[in-house]
């Protein structure tokens, strides 16, 4: 697959302050790419940056093979979805969707037949038919969602950027919008750049996904790979499903806070050393329980636990305070009750801790 944006050492600043700092990738055409990041982590800058609304202080742009950096916004054939919609709210849904199509600097469309046809073409792949004339004050947030994006895919970009395209809607619009946007995607057949704070929006729809960390891409994989292998602490953090250890390697044990904790085998490379292991990894037995040779266990207090539908999360409190947690599927076992403030045995296998040295 060839790639359709090449970013290489990218630091855009504000003031002193630098939001992007030594930003490098390479997104591959014609795919579904998701980034994640915190709130403040430099989302918006990159894909500002990228579409040209703002110029980095120093690095290159490449879009199609060709450096943009000096390339105005409306000459790239970038589309960008903003975070809040950004419509016109005087305009009804097709007006909004023509206005760009009608107004733009290059290659302004301005056979009507043409226009109208290619605005109820998009009309109908974001599933907008029927509500043309409805003003967008009286639509519903997912509805406006789709005219934001029609309004983009109108102009034909290479490429669009969208902004926590989701973060405004209710859960289960959320999760139905998802797939849709993947299908929506799929139909156009370029590729989405699509910035979410989100964890699981992030591994749910990116074919390849971006961790962005400490104002530079911390990871770039398939959504399996940084599930399961995520590079360092701090991507295994925003993961989500992980639980943290600091500490360091010291011969056959990892020495954290919480004990030393044995390990087998290989550490992977990292900045910062960590240890950590996957929330669904641990099982829950009687404290002083004797383990395996394969296995590690640490004490713990159980605190409270939360249903979450298909799964169990129980919380537990370690000797150093930190919480503990550990998801269990129901499918695989039957709801458990613990004893408030019960001491319990919490263990894993070796192997499946993942040691960053
Ligand atoms: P995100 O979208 O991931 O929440 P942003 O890209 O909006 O993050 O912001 C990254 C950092 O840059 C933040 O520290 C933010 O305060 C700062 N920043 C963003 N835009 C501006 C601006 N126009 N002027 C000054 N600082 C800004
Ligand atoms: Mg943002």
């Amino acid at each position: 697959m060839s790639a359709v944006l090449q970013l290489s050492g990218i630091v855009k600043a504000y003031g002193d302050n630098r939001a992007l700092d030594g930003v490098d990738l390479s997104l591959p055409d014609d795919s579904y790419i998701s980034l994640l990041g915190p709130s403040g982590s430099g989302k918006t800058t990159l894909l500002r940056v990228i579409a040209g609304f703002e110029h980095p202080e120093s690095g290159t742009i490449r879009f199609n093979g060709k450096i943009v950096n000096a390339m105005p916004p409306y000459e790239r054939g970038i589309g960008f979805v903003f975070q809040n919609f950004a419509l016109f709210p005087h305009l009804s849904v097709e007006e909004n969707i023509t206005f760009g199509l009608v107004n733009r600097k290059i290659n302004p469309v301005a056979d009507s037949q043409a226009v109208k046809s290619r605005v109820r073409d998009m009309i109908e792949l974001v599933g907008l038919t029927g509500l043309e004339d409805r003003a967008v004050t009286q639509i519903s947030g997912g509805q406006k969602q789709r005219v934001a994006l029609a309004r983009t895919l109108v102009t034909e970009p290479k490429m669009v950027l969208l902004d926590e395209p989701l973060g405004a809607l209710d859960a289960n619009l959320r999760a139905r919008m998802r797939s849709e946007l993947r299908i929506i995607r799929e139909r156009c057949g370029v590729t989405f750049l699509h910035v979410t704070g989100s964890e699981t929006e992030a591994l749910a729809m990116g074919d390849t996904v971006l961790v962005l960390d400490a104002k530079k891409i911390a990871q770039q994989g398939d959504a399996d790979t940084i599930y399961n292998r995520p590079g360092s602490p701090a991507v295994a953090r925003f993961l989500n499903c992980y639980n943290l250890f600091s500490g360091k390697v010291d011969g056959n044990v990892f020495a954290s806070s919480a004990g030393p904790l044995p390990i087998v085998g290989f550490a992977q490379p990292s900045a910062k050393p960590g240890y950590a292991i996957r929330y669904d990894r641990i099982s829950i037995r009687p404290a002083g329980v004797a383990v395996a040779e394969d296995e590690v266990r640490i004490e713990g207090t159980f605190v409270a636990s939360e249903y979450t539908g298909a799964a169990i999360n129980a919380f537990f409190s370690l000797d150093d305070g930190k919480v503990f947690e550990v998801e269990s599927h129901l499918s695989q076992s039957s709801a458990e009750t613990y004893e408030p403030h019960g001491r319990y045995s919490l263990v894993w296998k070796k192997g499946d801790a993942l040691v960053y040295a």
